[in-house]
């Protein structure tokens, strides 16, 4: 008798736009030649919502992640004009993803730094980017006086902090660095700072480090001793601008996975844009959405795919020396991806 085959977990895939097709079909590959574990269901958003269904995030899009609870996503452009919100924020209010995962790890030797591992985890929903905005009007100016509102929750620094020391100890980590701006902003990144002690006082004591900086001086050190982290945990702007800085110490955008996981879904994409300077010409780098589908494995537990496809990665971009243009390679989509599937089936 032959053992049933496995359940297949349902997933929603989404192109996206650009780029989003080539670099789609080319992670598609790769997982394919890995024993995807994924039933996946093809949906659409950004201008290829706009064009098959004048949304941008069409109902049955929404429809499909309702049920899968899990998405890979290529890049989505937002129209301009047709007043139009960013898909990527309404998906993120939708399904309640509060935790943005940004791993940067050194995958070309020969940058500016060398062997970089780091984690970082943004919060996605509170802080200041809730839009809570207006102005004064004064004398006949109507933008006299600019104001935002922060805010930050118990239980939103909770879900958070929770993510971060239960995803550090899963994927063992050994030290988190919670960073803050707790001596100007005593209220709004304080609340974060004091729940995240409470929280290691109360149960992760003795299992991981951890310590906290302030903001400013974290940019500094991390251009400076970026070996000195292990994880970071921070709120959204500060995740904002410290997510692309450490991307940054690897090389750029270009080959950054991100995850923005949550309550409800998760949705795995690359970082980078749609690049439409680029799009149809077949040279794009298919490495972050790689990068992100090897996250996407590790969150439905089959880490021995995920460190299969990274390992493809790392030995067709140095052992082979096959590197597309933005690298300063030759190789187009194409070639990359035929290196990728074969170190996949022979490595
Ligand atoms: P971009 O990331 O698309 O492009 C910036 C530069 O990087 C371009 O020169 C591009 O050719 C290059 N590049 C990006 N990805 C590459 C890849 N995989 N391989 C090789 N080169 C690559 O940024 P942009 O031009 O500011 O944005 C273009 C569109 O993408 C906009 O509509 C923007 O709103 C959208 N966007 C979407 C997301 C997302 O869905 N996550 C993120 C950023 C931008």
């Amino acid at each position: 008798m032959t053992s049933p085959a496995p359940a297949r977990i349902p997933a929603t895939l989404i192109a996206g736009d650009g780029i989003g097709p080539e670099i789609m079909d080319a992670t598609l590959a790769a997982l394919d030649a890995l024993g995807s574990p994924f039933e996946w269901e093809s949906a659409v958003a950004g201008l290829g919502g706009v064009t098959a269904a004048g949304d941008p995030l069409p109902p049955a899009t929404l429809d499909s992640i309702r049920r899968t609870r899990l998405a890979l996503k290529g890049p989505l452009e937002t129209p301009v004009g047709g007043g139009y919100r960013s898909s990527n924020v309404r998906l993120r209010e939708e399904f309640k993803l509060y935790a943005n995962l940004r791993p940067a790890r050194s995958l070309v030797p020969g940058g500016r730094f060398e062997n970089i591992d780091l984690v970082l985890v943004r919060e996605n929903n509170e802080g200041l980017y809730m839009g809570y905005e207006h102005y004064i009007p004064i004398d006949g100016d109507p933008h006299a006086v600019a104001m935002a509102t922060g805010v930050n929750t118990r239980k939103g620094s909770r879900n958070i902090l929770s993510f971060a020391f239960e995803h550090a100890l899963r994927t063992g980590r050994k030290k988190i660095t919670v960073v803050h701006k707790a001596n100007i902003m005593k209220a709004l990144t304080g609340i974060f700072l004091e729940t995240a002690w409470q929280m290691y006082e109360e149960k992760y004591k003795g299992r991981i480090e951890m310590n906290d900086v302030i903001v400013d001086a974290c940019a500094m050190k991390l251009v400076m001793n970026p070996w000195q982290f292990d994880m970071l945990v921070t709120t959204n702007l500060f995740g904002d601008i410290l997510s692309d800085e450490i991307a940054g110490l690897v090389g750029g955008l270009g080959m950054a996975p991100g995850g923005n996981i949550g309550e409800h879904a998760a949705i795995f994409e690359a970082v980078h844009g749609s690049a439409p300077d680029i799009a149809g010409k077949g040279i794009a780098n298919p490495i972050a959405l790689m990068l992100a589908a090897a996250m996407m494995l590790d969150h439905v537990n089959r880490q021995d795919l995920a460190t299969r496809l990274r390992k493809a990665i790392d030995q067709t971009l140095n052992a082979d020396q096959i590197r597309t243009g933005d690298l300063g390679g030759k190789a187009n989509t194409k070639e990359f991806i035929a290196g990728a599937v074969s170190r996949i089936r022979n490595g």
